[in-house]
């Protein structure tokens, strides 16, 4: 997968800019705040209809502005695509593949495939379960676009629900519609358990070793999904279980009216990370907790890679500059095969290496 060039127009800092990148290293660097990160958004953008740091699109358009246009051309599976996001403030955004308007984020899945790392990666490790679900459901929508759309689904149903149990007080009729959705939800539920499991399955073989190397052969990393504690084998067929999740929901639905919350699904799922036997998240230093969540990263790249036979475009944002020279080296010998981006503060030379092109950036325009 190449992504060939992109044009931004009023994104975040860039008025207007095309660049044309290299199929292998690209290396952009610029002082502190001039667009780094914005770039490598905007691909991101392009990727996966969000971005990472922005809750709200609106914070992408470029202040003052009205609308923000990215373009993106591409190469993927034999075939040459040009994706294109247009957002609005106030309204919908839009978003085309060759010129075809999408109805769903989700019939972005599989076009252009990223795998972004970035400084609040570390929250990875360090943060709550959501971040770590963040992870499993980006992977996984990228890889199949049924996930994408099972995912949207519960949400949506979550938040309903979430309404009902909020609101039964005051509307008793309400409750009149509960059990439809605990049905319905139960089914979204039951795709998202089965996708996760499998992916959990590829990242724990991949994983731990990518690990090991990185940490120079001295620690051990275990991975564990949790999921709804009646379900003794989450591999299984979202038709075997389903049942189990009702039965779960059944038993939950007291303690739901009681604390006026959705207590039962896979909204609660966790992926464990342990290192040498306890839990990253409570005991992994700094330098582990940084190894740990680049593996986890590198391995989704991999998995990516050999589902798809195709190498995933990789966005390295501010990593390296984090990196001890050893570390350092490894990660610049793992990723040769597929197309990188790697922002840093200087021109670290890294593009002499590979053979890619140098960029640099200054207030939002490519200077050099
Ligand atoms: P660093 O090395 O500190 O990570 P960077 O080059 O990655 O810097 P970016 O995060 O890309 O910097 O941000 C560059 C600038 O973009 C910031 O000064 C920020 O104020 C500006 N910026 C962010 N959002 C918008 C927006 N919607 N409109 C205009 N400018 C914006
Ligand atoms: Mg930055």
């Amino acid at each position: 997968m190449i992504l060939h060039s992109v044009a931004l127009e009023w994104f975040r800092n860039y008025e207007g800019i095309t660049v044309e990148f290299a199929p292998g290293v690209n290396v952009i660097y610029g002082e502190n705040a001039q667009g780094k990160t914005n770039l490598l958004e905007g691909i991101g953008y392009l990727s996966t209809a969000s971005s990472h740091r922005a809750r709200y699109d609106r914070e992408l358009i470029q202040f003052g502005r009205d609308h923000a246009f990215l373009k993106g051309a591409l190469s993927a599976r034999g075939r040459e695509f040009v994706l294109e996001a247009r957002l609005h403030r106030g309204g919908r955004r839009q978003l085309f593949s060759n010129g075809v308007r999408l109805k769903r984020a989700a019939e972005l899945s599989g076009v252009l495939t990223t795998v972004l790392f970035c400084p609040e990666d570390l929250d990875l490790i360090r943060a709550g379960a959501a971040e770590r679900r963040r992870f499993l459901d980006g992977c996984i929508s990228q890889l199949r676009p049924r996930y994408g759309e099972a995912l949207a689904e519960y949400r949506r149903l979550y938040e309903h629900k979430t309404r009902i149990l909020r609101d039964y007080g005051e509307k008793p009729d309400l409750l009149d519609t509960l059990e439809e959705f605990n049905v319905q939800m139960a089914r979204a539920g039951a795709v998202l358990i089965h996708y996760r499991a499998h992916f959990v399955k590829r990242l724990r073989e991949v994983t731990p070793v990518i690990h090991r190397e990185f940490s120079g052969g001295r620690e051990v990393l275990e991975l564990r999904y949790e999921t709804v504690k009646n379900i003794p084998d989450p591999e299984a067929s979202p038709r075997e279980l389903l049942p189990l999740l009702l039965e779960h929901q059944n038993s939950h639905r007291r303690a739901e009216l009681e604390t006026r919350q959705c207590l039962s699904g896979p909204h609660k799922d966790d992926l464990e990370v342990l290192i040498d036997g306890v839990s990253a998240k409570t005991f992994a230093s700094q330098g582990q907790t940084r190894t740990a969540a680049l593996s986890l990263k590198l391995a989704s790249r991999e998995i990516i890679q050999q589902d798809t036979g195709e190498w995933p475009v990789l966005l390295l944002d501010d990593v390296l500059s984090e990196l001890d020279a050893k570390r350092q080296e490894f990660v610049l010998r793992r990723i040769t095969g597929g197309q990188v981006f790697i922002t840093c503060c200087g021109d670290m030379g890294i593009s002499a290496l590979e053979g890619g092109r140098t960029f640099r950036i200054q207030e939002g325009k490519i200077v050099s």
